[in-house]
């Protein structure tokens, strides 16, 4: 059976300026992960893979180059699920670890929680012997001047998203050989969040799920609309009803935006290789890898594909 990839660089108004870089570097991740799965690896160590090649990348707002809060600072957030066992690992408000994604796959494989936040999540990454970097060595110059000129959250979000609640977080969904769904989803949220701000990103069921009965999602949006109606369950619940994995995302986000006015967007990966790449925002750069062929888009309704390179 052949794997899938499919990643985003998060929903939002992307300026022009920074298309090209977020294209790049969602194509750059899809193809990651699938390298993983060619040599067959597992659903989870491949979307686990594709998000580190976002997290280190500055155009995008996770890890390195996230959106700062309030007070100038980082606080990330990331989950990661596995459709085998419905095992979930996350982290939320961690400041100093470079890959998130990581640091959330080792709570769900080397602790009895699900989710562990702030000085907690750092204290479990140093007895682990995760590295630590610097705070500041996750600060961009770009992202310090953007948040020095947008002061407040609502007037910076309007201004710079065009209306739209969202920002550039990462993710991912896969389904691997053997038929095994994983998502990781990773942030630094929105920018001049309140300090301790956790949206949808690192909650289960909100910012990813992944189920081997249905499929894998991974979200991005206005984290405070996507927690209200659990866009990733959401939309998994109505593949659960028969709806392909396009129709599932789209009457989802539909329903975000007819409910709570949110905007936002949402890849999809089903056992039977379906998947979608779905955003009701201006923007949503995405990539997907499948049968050895890279598809990618960034308006609505672009589809773009080119041979992977080997
Ligand atoms: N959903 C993220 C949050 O609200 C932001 C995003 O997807 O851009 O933290």
């Amino acid at each position: 059976m052949s794997a899938v990839v499919v990643v985003h660089g998060g929903a939002w108004a992307i300026p022009d300026d920074l298309a090209k870089a977020s294209v790049d570097g969602v194509k750059a991740a899809a193809c990651e992960g699938f390298s993983v799965l060619k040599k067959g690896g597992s659903a989870l160590d491949a979307v686990e893979a594709a998000v580190k090649v976002m997290e280190d990348n500055t155009v995008f707002n996770s890890g390195h180059g996230a959106a700062l809060n309030s007070d100038g600072e980082v606080e990330l957030d990331a989950i990661i699920m596995d459709g085998r066992t419905l095992a979930s690992g996350a982290v939320s408000s961690v400041k100093n670890i470079a890959n998130p994604v990581s640091l959330a796959r080792a709570v769900m494989e080397k602790t009895a929680h699900s989710m562990l936040t702030s000085r907690g999540a750092n204290l479990f990454a140093e007895s682990i012997g995760m590295a630590t970097v610097p705070t500041d060595a996750l600060v961009t110059e770009y992202e310090r001047s953007e948040w020095t000129k947008h002061k407040t959250y609502a007037a910076g979000v309007m201004e710079d998203f065009n209306s739209q609640w969202a920002h550039d977080t990462v993710g991912a969904v896969a389904v691997d050989c053997a038929g095994n769904v994983a998502c990781a989803t990773s942030t630094g949220g929105i920018r001049n969040k309140m300090v301790g701000r956790v949206g949808d990103s690192p909650i289960i069921g909100c910012g990813g799920y992944a189920d081997n009965s249905s499929g894998a999602v991974s979200c991005t949006g206005h984290g405070e609309s996507i927690l209200k109606v659990t866009l990733a369950r959401l939309i998994l619940s109505r593949v659960e009803q028969g709806k392909t994995v396009a129709e599932a995302s789209q009457m989802s986000l539909r329903y975000m935006s007819d409910r709570v006015c949110g905007a936002g967007g949402a890849i999809v990966v089903s056992p039977s290789r379906q998947w979608a790449a779905t955003f009701t925002t201006e923007r949503m750069a995405w990539a997907a890898v499948d049968q050895d062929v890279l598809w990618y888009g960034l308006n609505p309704k672009e589809r773009f594909k080119e041979q992977v390179s080997q």
